[in-house]
């Protein structure tokens, strides 16, 4: 809990104070007789006030829990409900008293203090206990019982007893407050000896039950003085409960994160033993002597019996806490995880679910490592396990006191908060932000996608984990080292996407891919010098499924590497094939598209080189078609294609004109050929309709060609349509072109029978 949500410390000053004051005034009454009586009336009243102001400062900080809310506002209510009662009282004192008499108490003010102390002793009663088995719950009743007769007992024999058998006459109000007062004390008292560690802190708990301690104080003290107890009770015992109150409540403020204790067995022999004290008071009385002696010997033995216990006791508990540290030790195995360091699944799981079933809420953060298999299977198990060491390290250190990181397993991690603010966000943004520089000793940069879920009031484990996975999710989707909230309604996208990544999963395992193919011409004589894979998805229930619809969700979940590598390998199968049937100038090279996503794989250079070598295929034969996007992400991707480039293998700017940086590219990275995109070629024909933005595309169009005659590479323009595009195409100085006008992909038979067709016409010109 923050700082600010202490109960303040001034509420303690001020009731320690009354207490201090009105006791010191007490003395100079009894000895020198200073002021009138009623004075010791005062401090209660105003200490209960500053109870009630603590209080109710602490039941608004308690919000988060509801039994912790219940009780402190329940005691808040009973609280203020027994101010009300001495402020009544205060009144009446001044009103009536004379010289060193006091009035008794009128009949509203016992009512209201009643009320209030009953209000108090029912809110300690409903505190769950926390004991779970019949056996424990059996056993916990009978010490209970025990502790309660042997306080009864002690509280009957010096307080209750000599009250009803006085010679003056009790006001019966007063009786029946101390009467309730008295059994609701004792039974306060046993419970919270009881209790476990739970929403409302047990000291705490101990200190408001200690409450009733000073109802006890009264009864004994009415027993000397009557009037329920007279001006020492009131200077003296009674400011006491305004004080502990406040204690209490400062205590609770400040109670997360204090460790567990079990609670103290020996309660009912200490009420055993509390039982010798009436005993031995009898004994000593007007007792015949033989009578005296089996008085005393049942005090004798009793006592013995409690040290024997006492004795067993300790030993036990040296025997317990023996067996606890084993425990533990065994506990922070299962519990823990061993590569990390860091708490595991279960504990995650088992800590989330006891947070919920408290009613606490929590937020959970999903951290996801964004191509962590990458690091993995290209720089080996040991350099991956590092990694996670040090993510680890960075989870820790950015989470710092504000909540618990978790390893999920894999490269997956969670981080564990108490409450449901933007904390969250702040957390999740010191991990992103930590992430903006190499963490491990191999100087890797690492990015992680964040999902983020707050537990509803009625969430289940499973629903808040399935949340913040569909947040992390949302946050790959995003273009990843990012985070993302859960908001109502952001599953069903995500889950048609993760059906979607499943999908395509299952279908390149079942073969429903394959390759068609484009042809590239010559514009001016119909020539095919190379063709461009498109890869095709015929799925079972849609049919043909276009590449613009699964190629992003591929390269989302990464599974265009190995799309990728099948494309790849399918066309270098087939180029073979055809160069093995037709001979080897049918065609001069084939196209594939690549994404960036592939690009950033560490083994692409080498798979690239292998489908290459395995079909017999030299690398300047193969034509790699990547976006300018694709081209700008970063120094790895660049010093990939500089490679390619190294091994001879030919590099295409697909869609060109469309980026920002179309010309700067040019000369930053080694580029064969710019392929003009569709949208340049659309309308260049058209002579009436929107002339400006015609001669745009026609400028475009131009520019593109002239530059790349310029700098020695092809140009080949995309998506001819009609003969006029091509005409003006060719007037502007394109010699290569692709598109529907020319020919449309078509299956690799197909294909097959086109590039024949030209061979047979080349062999008889
Ligand atoms: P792209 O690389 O720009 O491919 C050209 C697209 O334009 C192809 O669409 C082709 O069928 C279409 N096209 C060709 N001529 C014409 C024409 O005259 N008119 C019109 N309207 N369209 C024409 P497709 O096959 O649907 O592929 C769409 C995109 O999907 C490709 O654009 C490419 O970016 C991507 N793609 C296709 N196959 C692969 C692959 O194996 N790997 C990767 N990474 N991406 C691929
Ligand atoms: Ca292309
Ligand atoms: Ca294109």
């Amino acid at each position: 809990m923050a700082e600010d949500r202490r109960v303040p410390l001034r509420w303690v000053w001020i009731t320690l104070g009354l207490v201090v004051v009105s006791s010191l005034w007490y003395l100079l009454w009894v000895t020198v007789g200073a002021g009138p009586v009623a004075i010791a009336y005062v401090a209660v009243p105003l200490g209960g006030m500053a109870a009630v102001a603590a209080l109710y400062d602490l039941w608004r900080v308690v919000r988060g829990n509801r039994v912790a809310r219940q009780f402190w506002g329940c005691l808040l209510a009973g609280a203020a409900s027994m101010t009300v009662g001495y402020v009544l009282m205060a009144v009446n004192a001044f009103r009536y008293s004379v010289g060193d008499y006091t009035p008794s108490m009128p009949i509203s003010a016992a009512a209201a203090v009643g009320l209030g102390f009953a209000l108090a002793m029912w809110a300690v009663a409903r505190v769950p206990v926390g004991i779970s088995g019949t056996g424990q719950r059996r056993r916990m009743y009978l010490d209970r019982t025990i502790a309660f007769l042997g306080c009864a007992t002690l509280l009957w024999h010096f307080g209750m007893a000599p009250m009803l058998t006085a010679d003056e006459r009790w006001a019966p109000q007063t009786l029946v407050l101390i009467g309730l007062a008295f059994v609701l004390s004792i039974a306060g008292i046993t419970k919270v000896a009881y209790l476990g560690e739970g929403p409302v802190d047990r000291t705490a708990l101990r200190l408001v039950a200690a409450m009733s301690l000073t109802a006890a104080g009264v009864a004994v003290l009415a027993a000397t003085y009557g009037n329920a107890g007279g001006p020492p009770s009131q200077a003296v015992v009674l400011p006491l409960a305004p004080l502990l109150l406040v204690l209490a409540a400062r205590v609770q403020s400040r109670a997360a994160g204090r460790a567990p204790r079990t609670s103290s067995p020996l309660l009912p022999y200490l009420a055993v033993a509390a039982v010798d004290l009436p005993l031995v008071a009898v004994a000593t009385g007007e007792l015949w002597w033989p009578g005296r002696v089996v008085i005393l010997a049942a005090v004798v033995v009793s006592v013995l019996v409690v040290v024997r216990q006492f004795l067993a006791f300790r030993d036990n508990s040296r025997l317990l806490s023996d067996i606890r540290a084993k425990e533990e030790r065994l506990q922070h195995e299962v519990s823990h995880d061993g590569l990390t360091g860091l708490a595991n699944r279960a504990w995650f799981r088992d800590r989330l679910q006891t947070a919920l079933a408290a009613g606490e809420s929590a937020t959970v953060l999903l951290v996801d490592l964004d191509d962590f298999k990458t690091v993995n299977d290209s720089l080996g198990h040991d350099v991956g396990d590092e990694l996670l060491v040090s993510l680890a390290a960075v989870l820790r250190e950015r989470t710092g006191g504000d909540g618990i990181p978790v390893r999920i397993g894999g490269d997956e991690f969670a981080v564990l908060l108490a409450g449901g603010t933007t904390v969250g966000e702040t957390l999740a943004q010191r991990i992103l932000d930590a992430l903006t520089e190499p963490i491990s000793a191999h100087g890797l940069l690492v990015q992680a996608s964040i999902g983020i879920a707050t537990a509803a009031p009625d969430a289940t484990l499973d629903s808040v984990l399935r949340e913040a996975d569909v947040a992390m999710y949302a946050a790959k989707q995003r273009g990843k080292a990012a985070y993302v909230r859960y908001l109502p309604g952001m599953a069903e996208p995500v889950l048609a996407h993760m059906r979607l990544g499943g999908e395509l999963r299952h279908a390149l395992d079942k073969g429903e891919f394959h390759v068609v193919y484009q042809p590239v011409m010559a514009l001016d004589t119909g020539v095919i010098i190379g063709v461009e894979a498109l890869v095709r998805w015929l799925h079972p229930v849609r049919g043909l499924v276009s590449p613009a619809d699964f190629i992003p969700a591929a390269e989302r979940t990464g599974l265009i590497v190995e799309l990728g590598r099948f494309v790849l390998r399918e066309t270098c199968r087939q180029t073979a094939a055809w160069l093995a049937e037709l001979g080897p100038d049918v065609l001069q090279r084939p196209a594939v598209n690549v994404s960036a996503r592939q690009l950033r794989d560490p083994g692409f250079v080498a798979d690239v080189m292998a489908a290459l070598d395995d079909h017999g295929l030299t690398p300047d034969r193969l034509v790699l078609e990547l976006t300018e996007s694709a081209a700008l992400r970063g120094g790895q991707i660049s010093r990939t294609l500089h490679e390619l480039d190294r091994l001879g293998v030919k590099l295409a700017l697909d869609d060109f004109g469309t980026g920002e940086s179309s010309l700067s590219l040019l000369r930053a990275f080694p580029v064969a050929i710019v392929k003009l995109d569709k949208s340049f070629v659309d309308g260049i024909e058209v002579d009436d309709a929107n002339p400006a933005a015609r001669d745009a595309r026609q400028a475009v169009a131009r520019a593109v060609v002239q530059m790349a005659g310029a700098l020695g590479l092809e140009a080949v323009a995309e998506g001819i349509e009609n003969e006029a595009q091509a005409a003006r195409l060719g007037e502007l100085g394109y010699t290569l072109g692709q598109g529907f006008l020319l020919a449309r992909p078509m299956p690799a038979a197909e294909m097959t029978k086109l590039l024949a067709a030209q061979h047979s016409a080349v062999t008889a010109g």
